[in-house]
């Protein structure tokens, strides 16, 4: 069976660096925050080119720093994007504000501009695009729309780590990027890590404040924070790969690239464009005409592993099914999207066998 995701072959091509760092810190006898944390902090924020990178405990966690940092709260909504994990909702509902859902653009899985310029009311305070599957958000129109509204922007980056627009790095455009380290993302750690970053100094003072129970100073807790700390041993492991991160992105974009011209002629699907800067967390095709269980079915039966990344959208959730809403486009993704096997170290005669299941099976 070929998995959708393989993070041996990279475990095993690390194995010395890994240990050697793992023992390092366990030496330290430092395992929260600490020189490593900051040492990592000052690495990531110089491949981002941002003035602040704070570590956090997760990627939901650095979503909702953020959106603390900024003040957002109740009275306060929140445009986002209804196709996308969770957390992200989830993240605005944890501060208290309310999710405000725009449809996406067909294309692009990602917030359609037009769509939340509509959703703008006196009651809106931000934005929060996601960069879905590695592939930037339209951050042009979605930052001048900020600007004419008065809005803030948050980025949820979680699953664009190295991914470009131009020369900037998607998730330091808006005014704070969010970030996930979850094992499976284009960096991942080995356990639960987050970042938030920013070039504001007063929104990096409140976010490193609330990662750790609201206290610029221990025990002088100034605000209800969280314990929200990144550990020392993902910090390391994060270090390992970071130097390795543009490297496995541009494998990520040519394996995209060489499944895009072997499946450009199927007819019932829709390849992925690879758009400048995608970095391909996901390489996502569209099955069109109700077909998508059938061949998920069939592609299992030859070996191929496949993910449905979301089979609901989050308006259509059981929490938000009480609004009626409905946003076309994201519940034609919903039932169309399917998640094809990609990982820096997916080999050619194993794309082969993907290829040759994909045009047999659609
Ligand atoms: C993974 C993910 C998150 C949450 O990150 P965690 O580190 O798992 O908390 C948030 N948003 C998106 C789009 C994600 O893919």
């Amino acid at each position: 069976m070929i998995p959708v995701l393989d993070l041996s072959p990279e475990i095993d091509a690390l194995w010395d660096e890994v240990n050697a760092a793992v023992q390092r810190v366990l030496r330290s006898g430092q395992f929260i925050l600490g020189p490593e944390v900051e040492a990592f902090e000052r690495e990531v924020a110089e491949y981002l080119g941002v003035r602040h990178a704070v570590g956090v405990n997760s990627g939901t966690d650095a979503l909702v720093l953020a959106l603390r940092a900024l003040g957002i709260g109740p009275g306060d909504e929140v445009v986002t994007t209804p196709f996308t994990f969770f957390a992200t909702a989830e993240a605005v509902e944890s501060v208290g504000a309310e999710v405000v859902f725009a449809d996406i653009e067909p294309d692009s899985f990602n917030l359609d501009p037009a769509a939340v310029e509509a959703a703008i009311t006196e009651r809106t305070r931000a934005l929060l695009p996601v960069h879905l599957f590695g592939r930037p958000a339209a951050m042009g129109a979605l930052l001048g729309l900020a600007e004419r509204h008065g809005l803030a922007v948050v980025e949820d980056a979680a699953q664009a780590f190295g991914a470009r627009l131009g020369e900037r790095p998607a998730g330091t455009l808006g005014d704070l990027g969010a970030y996930s380290f979850f094992p499976t993302k284009n960096l991942g750690a080995y356990g639960d890590a987050g970042l938030v970053t920013t070039d504001d100094d007063g929104a990096a003072e409140a976010v490193r404040m609330l990662r750790a129970h609201g206290a610029k100073r221990k025990y002088h807790n100034e605000v209800v924070g969280y314990n929200s700390r990144l550990d020392a041993l993902q910090a390391a492991v994060l270090r390992v790969k970071l130097p390795h991160v543009d490297a496995y992105n541009e494998v990520r974009r040519s394996v995209a690239a060489r499944y895009n011209e072997a499946l450009a002629d199927v007819e019932g699907l829709v390849v992925p464009e690879v758009s400048e800067g995608h970095v391909f967390h996901q390489y996502t095709v569209r099955i069109l005409g109700e077909h998508r269980e059938m061949v998920r079915a069939a592609l299992k039966a030859r070996g191929v592993g496949t993910m449905v990344y979301y089979p609901v959208p989050c308006h259509r959730l059981p929490l938000y099914a009480g609004r009626g809403l409905r946003l076309p486009e994201a519940e034609r993704a919903a039932a169309e999207a399917l998640s094809l096997p990609i990982w820096p170290q997916l080999d050619a005669p194993t794309q082969d066998c993907v290829i040759a299941a994909i045009r047999d099976a659609v």
